[in-house]
């Protein structure tokens, strides 16, 4: 045994090798030791002493759970079954790796977590480009796109896969560099170049797709080669790990970025869109918030759009009416979600059917939610809206299918399948009949216990059962030896009895487990005859599912927008973003205590297109600017935004930049950061952009950050045009609006009780010259001497004349580099010249032209 484990195991080095043995898979030596470590099971050892072998094992029904374990720790699995009967086997039963589990690659519905994707991600660097293919084999979609090199973060970030795959040399190359993905939490894996090579990779999806070119997928090599490379290393590792039909993949499509909306990294980071910044958790995120779907396809489209909301007025349009319908008419919507509720991950369902791993209990599943489709057909035929009429339409109820699982499956099977269980009386007459074999045998058992005893007057006489021994007579100890008759073949002794069989009792035996043997075996045959019909109409059941989860999104946020009495945003081709009594999603819905003030937005460009808005540290200003682009974001996804009227502009990009946000750990400094990512939005945005910019340019000392923070205000304004709104606690910003058309001032306004500050939370037109920051300092409990000294620093810094002149940043006629001269203060730069004068180089008038010199430059 060990001989032929060594030899599996010799073709999976780097998988931990799970080696079916009875109800156990079994693991040795090294694996043993790590997956002892990993899940905490106890090191054994098979044989002793010099040939002892490290082991530990995991029961196979139990078995998900330690899977899971392992993967999560980064491991892969390589599960070895036996692939043939003990019974029939000669000697060692046959084994065979079935399927290697690996991150990227799960299906198993326990598992995954339902309401999100789990994408396995290949990436292929081809010349200047960057291919990618992406796969959720648990529902078998499956894209593909291209990118530039340094857009290639903000794509991985954006899918977050699960188990990445990259050509070997290059992961090599990189790694060398030490730039290969450092903050990825994806298993990485390298795979040989060869699999990369782009004809290769074309053969391979082909033959996957059994098509003679890919030109129908949109593909051809000439096109899109590096996803194309990408996508077939993608095919061939998943059909070197699966071993099983593959069929609900049947086809790729290549990721659409056009009529999206495009948000980069740093942006749904900032904005919180799926998982929150500070635990990384979903509840507190914008999806977390707004979710209300009940199906988890509904869950995983939902995520999508979030990250990717339309850039299309007339698919925004379209979502709106439906969501409309559904407020209009609350018995519909009800109905709906009767419907909807009893559905079960029917994308998921179909990956494990077609991957044949589907079991009794799946099926029971699959029927159960078919049957509520011709349901929602009804309901949707009566609909007015386009969209839910539409969907309603192209919806197909599947009843032929449901009726198949119905009629051959019983209401409860087993999880297991080869024991049994699994299939209605009355479907198959045969089973029916060596059914009746098994309980015939009960009465028959009956009949004869009662016939010996009349026979023998042993009055205990019992026929029994065990495993070991099959039927047998079971008569007191102490019963008197000439009563037992000659016919019993004396079979075991135990404490208190003998245990005696005979001829005919075997005989009976014989038929009663043969057929219940025929019958297992029947049973699991039309099981899988029962499952292979399904597995064929996958593709029915993937396209219901894909119009599930459109129902369900549509009647989410209708009933997201009733619980929070949000609105209908006005969606044009304008460049408006008017907001009356707008609200943060997730704080309206959070805050305690106080409730959340709402506040107005009004932008309209040329005339009003950057905001400058001011105010102290903690009155609301980032979470007012993050409220616009949610507001934003929530419009372009077609759903209705919390505020009492909003007309919304669409928006191709929203750029949101967070300064000194907390990126140390990807290894820039944090002031570096910044600067990137703005240059980002200097080369991206447009005219139909937003961008939120929050503190940018805190990340470094005081005149620097303000100079950066005017110059880049200037380059949005004067270059682009996009639709602006900067919170800052630099008050001098607000002289902007006197010098720039389209730029104006609000702040948040605060009312002062003496020393004491109250934060309203509303914003009003008009500049602040305060920062209030001893105020904040109070409020946040810095002690009293500690502020009394702080405030005689200050009235000396401003008598001091060290705070920055009003009409200084006034543009000069000419602008170049030298003007961010003009930001450091006057005394700072006559230090400098002071600094480079050697006084013994003067003559006594040099040096008085010198002071008259000073006098006119700097007073
Ligand atoms: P700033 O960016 O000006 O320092 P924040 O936007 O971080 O301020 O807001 C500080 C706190 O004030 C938030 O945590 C929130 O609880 C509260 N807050 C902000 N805006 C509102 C509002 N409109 N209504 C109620 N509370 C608010
Ligand atoms: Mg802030």
């Amino acid at each position: 045994m060990m001989v032929q484990y060594l030899a599996i195991k010799k073709e999976h080095p780097d998988s931990i090798l799970f080696y079916r043995m009875g109800d156990f898979y079994e693991m040795f030596f090294e694996d043993a030791r790590e997956a002892s470590r990993v899940l905490g099971i106890t090191l054994t050892s098979r044989n002793k002493g010099e040939r002892a072998i490290p082991m530990a094992g995991v029961p196979v029904k139990a078995s998900d759970q330690y899977l899971v374990k392992l993967i999560r720790a980064g491991k892969r699995v390589a599960i070895c079954e036996q692939v043939q009967d003990p019974k029939e086997a000669k000697g060692l039963v046959k084994r065979q790796v079935v399927r290697i589990v690996t991150a990227g690659t799960l299906t198993e519905t326990e598992i995954l977590e339902e309401r999100e994707p789990n994408w396995l991600l290949a990436l292929s660097p081809l010349k200047d480009r960057i291919g990618l293919a992406w796969l959720d084999l648990s529902t078998g979609r499956f894209l593909v796109t291209e990118c530039l090199p340094n857009r290639l973060e903000d794509e991985l970030e954006r899918i977050d896969p699960a188990e990445l795959l990259i050509p070997e040399t290059w992961g090599q190359e990189r790694k060398e560099k030490g730039t290969l993905f450092p903050g990825l939490s994806a298993n990485l894996r390298q795979v040989p170049d060869y699999d990369f090579n782009p004809e290769e990779a074309a053969r391979v999806l082909q033959d996957f797709f059994h098509t003679s070119g890919l030109e129908g997928y949109g593909l051809d090599a000439g096109m899109m080669p590096a996803a194309v490379s990408a996508a077939g290393a993608l095919v061939r590792y998943i059909q070197e790990t699966q071993k099983t039909e593959l069929g609900h993949i049947r086809k790729v499509e290549i990721f659409q970025r056009g009529n999206r909306m495009t948000l980069d990294r740093a942006t749904r980071s900032s904005l919180e869109l799926v998982r929150t910044q500070r635990d990384g958790e979903r509840k507190a995120s914008l999806l977390g918030t707004i979710d209300q779907t009940v199906t988890p396809m509904g869950a995983r489209l939902l995520r999508e759009r979030i990250l990717a909301p339309f850039a299309d007025i007339a698919a925004i349009h379209h979502i709106q009416q439906g969501i409309q319908e559904c407020l209009d008419d609350p018995s519909l919507t009800e109905n709906l979600h009767e419907h909807l509720t009893k559905i079960y991950d029917l994308e998921r369902l179909s990956g494990r059917l077609s991957t044949g791993r589907a079991n009794a209990r799946d099926l029971l599943a699959l029927q159960q939610s078919l049957q509520h489709l011709p349901g929602l057909v009804s309901s949707l035929a009566k609909a007015q809206s386009e969209i839910l009429f539409d969907l309603g339409k192209q919806l197909d109820p599947c009843p032929d299918l449901a009726a198949k699982i119905e009629e051959r499956l019983v209401q409860d099977p087993p999880i297991t399948l080869k024991e049994g269980g699994l299939i209605r009386d009355g479907y198959d007459p045969e089973l029916d009949e060596l059914r009746s074999i098994g309980k015939e045998g009960k009465d028959w058992m009956t009949q004869f216990q009662a016939k010996e005893i009349a026979k023998t007057g042993i009055g205990h006489l019992k026929v029994g059962y065990n495993r070991v021994f099959g039927y047998f007579l079971e008569i007191p100890r102490n019963t008197n030896p000439s009563q037992i008759p000659a016919g019993y073949i004396r079979k075991q002794t135990i404490k208190n009895a003998e245990r005696y069989v005979t001829p005919e009792l075997k005989e009976f035996e014989t038929r009663v487990l043969k057929s219940e043997e025929i019958s297992r075996d029947l049973e699991y045959h039309l099981f899988l005859e029962l499952r292979d019909l399904l597995s064929e109409q996958v593709q029915r059941i993937l396209e219901a599912a894909a119009i599930v989860a459109e129902i369900d999104v549509v009647v989410a946020l209708a009933s997201h927008a009733k619980k929070r009495a949000w609105v209908r945003p006005e969606v044009g081709e304008d460049r408006e973003l008017l907001i009356e009594d707008g609200r943060h999603p997730v704080l309206e819905a959070t805050v305690t205590g106080e409730p959340f003030v709402p506040n107005d937005t009004n932008i309209e460009p040329p005339s009003r297109s950057l905001i400058i808005l001011t105010g102290p540290n903690m009155a609301g200003k980032s979470t007012y600017i993050r409220q616009v682009a949610l507001i934003c974001l929530l419009a372009q996804i077609g759903s209705f935004v919390p505020a009492k009227k909003a007309k919304i502009g669409l928006v191709d990009r929203i750029f949101t930049r967070v300064g000194a946000a907390d990126e140390i750990s990807r290894g820039n400094s944090t002031f570096m950061v910044e600067m990137k990512e703005t240059a980002n939005i200097l080369n991206n945005a447009t005219r139909r952009s937003l961008v939120i910019l929050d503190e940018v340019g805190r990340g470094t000392s005081t005149y620097d950050g303000l100079s950066i923070a005017w110059a880049i205000c200037e380059a949005l304004h004067d270059q682009i045009g996009c639709r602006t709104l900067f919170a800052t606690h630099y008050h001098q910003m607000t002289e902007m609006a006197d010098l720039l058309e389209g730029v104006h001032n609000c702040h948040v306004a605060v009312n002062e009780w003496g020393e004491d500050i109250v934060f309203l939370h509303r914003i009003q037109d008009g500049g602040t010259d305060k920062s209030y920051g001893l105020h904040v300092a109070k409020l946040a409990g810095i002690s009293a001497d500690i502020l009394t000294r702080a405030n005689e620093i200050l009235q000396r810094l401003e008598e001091e004349g060290l705070a920055m002149k009003p009409g200084m940043f006034r543009k000069s006629p000419k602008r170049n580099m030298r003007q961010l001269e003009l930001f450091r203060p006057p005394a700072d730069r006559l230090l400098t010249e002071i600094e480079q004068l050697d006084p013994d180089q003067l003559s006594p008038v040099e040096a008085l032209l010198k002071l008259k010199e000073f006098k006119d430059k700097y007073t």
